[in-house]
């Protein structure tokens, strides 16, 4: 079993594999621009970002009801616990759905009833972030906070997410305010592909607890101090980083770096069905290509119990935490020759 970990920087909108999306088409009469799930996959191949978001938000037109949301949470929740995830933190655009007339409710109330029984069914506990679409007007991410207060008692906090350049967090400070009155906890993300400046506008100005992504804090060294200083977590995605071209290859990806420099970072997937693997992959792959070893895996499922928003139940945190401290990397008779211990066991099919 790979090592336990949390995910933190998860959207449930990139976990739509091939056959789910063709499942929920046919079910909901939906027709998609593809003749079945071989030319779906090959499609998800896109070497580009622009190529990524017309695939991205051109098949979030199959998902309808709540039954959808709840299956497509479902899905990633098996496939995330077949990968060591024990605890996960979830995020979901709203406005990608209230734009295309799906109320706020269904997703929500969607997404929450897989949630709830996540823990039943597959042994991951949860928590779900609303984010707000950043190249969207500052007035559509209110609108949508407001349309959502009839549903806090299921969300957590409150994310920003999509085109970060030309977006800088100031343009929400106001939402995040009104967040913050609320009781969200605040995350955003920043200096993935803008600057080192958004990170630090969205600690200031936004009041974030977690940055995601992060990447480009390296190239401001005072501000490397600072996250070190007062231990902000950084939500990496290094898949998800080759695949969108922020680094060319995994091998250059700055996490070794990050790491010795005292950042407390984590890894993620971000939006695994187009990226090319879940949290386990992740893992396997910065092992593999960064020459980590076990005890610098063991950090980073550490720091993702710790950044975790789990001050409601420190009891479960501690109870995680005692479970990465006793993972024993050493490969066992149960191992096949050959396999990597933290590579993951193969995932269910994505549609029951
Ligand atoms: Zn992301």
């Amino acid at each position: 079993m790979p090592i336990p970990k949390a995910e933190l920087h998860l959207h449930i909108e990139g976990t739509l594999e091939p056959e789910l999306a063709f499942a929920l088409a046919a079910r909901n009469g939906v027709e998609l621009p593809f003749a079945d799930t071989g030319e779906l996959r090959a499609a998800y191949a896109f070497t580009d970002l622009q190529s990524f978001l017309d695939l991205y938000y051109g098949l979030m037109a199959v998902l309808r009801t709540e039954e959808d949301f709840a299956e497509l949470a479902d899905a990633y929740l098996a496939r995330a616990a077949a990968q060591g995830v024990r605890h996960a933190e979830i995020f979901f655009d709203p406005q990608a759905h209230t734009a295309r007339g799906v109320p706020m409710g269904t997703v929500v109330e969607g997404l929450g009833r897989a949630l709830e029984r996540s823990e039943e069914r597959h042994g991951v506990s949860t928590r779900l972030i609303m984010c707000f679409l950043r190249d969207e007007p500052a007035e559509s991410a209110l609108a949508t906070l407001r349309e959502a207060e009839p549903y806090l008692h299921r969300i957590t906090g409150v994310g920003l997410d999509s085109a970060e350049v030309g977006n800088p967090p100031s343009k929400f400070r106001e939402v995040y305010e009104a967040a913050a009155a609320l009781g969200l906890r605040r995350v955003a993300h920043a200096g993935e592909e803008g600057p080192a400046a958004y990170v630090r506008e969205a600690l200031d100005v936004l009041g974030v607890e977690r940055v995601d992504h992060g990447l480009r804090v390296m190239e401001d060294p005072g501000l490397v101090e600072r996250l070190v200083r007062e231990r902000v977590p950084l939500t990496l995605c290094p898949l998800s980083n080759v695949r969108l071209r922020a680094v060319d290859v995994l091998a250059e990806h700055p996490l070794p770096r990050m790491m010795a420099a005292g950042l407390m970072c984590t890894v993620n997937s971000d939006d695994p069905a187009y990226f090319g693997g879940y949290a386990g992959d992740n893992f396997t792959a910065v092992r593999r290509e960064l020459d980590l070893g076990d005890e610098q895996l063991r950090e980073l499922a550490r720091n993702s119990f710790l950044a975790s928003f789990l001050e409601d139940d420190e009891e479960r945190r501690a109870r995680y935490l005692a479970e990465v401290e006793a993972y024993d990397f050493a490969p066992t008779a149960a191992v096949p020759a050959g396999r990597d211990p933290e590579d993951p066991v193969p995932a269910p099919a994505a549609s029951r």
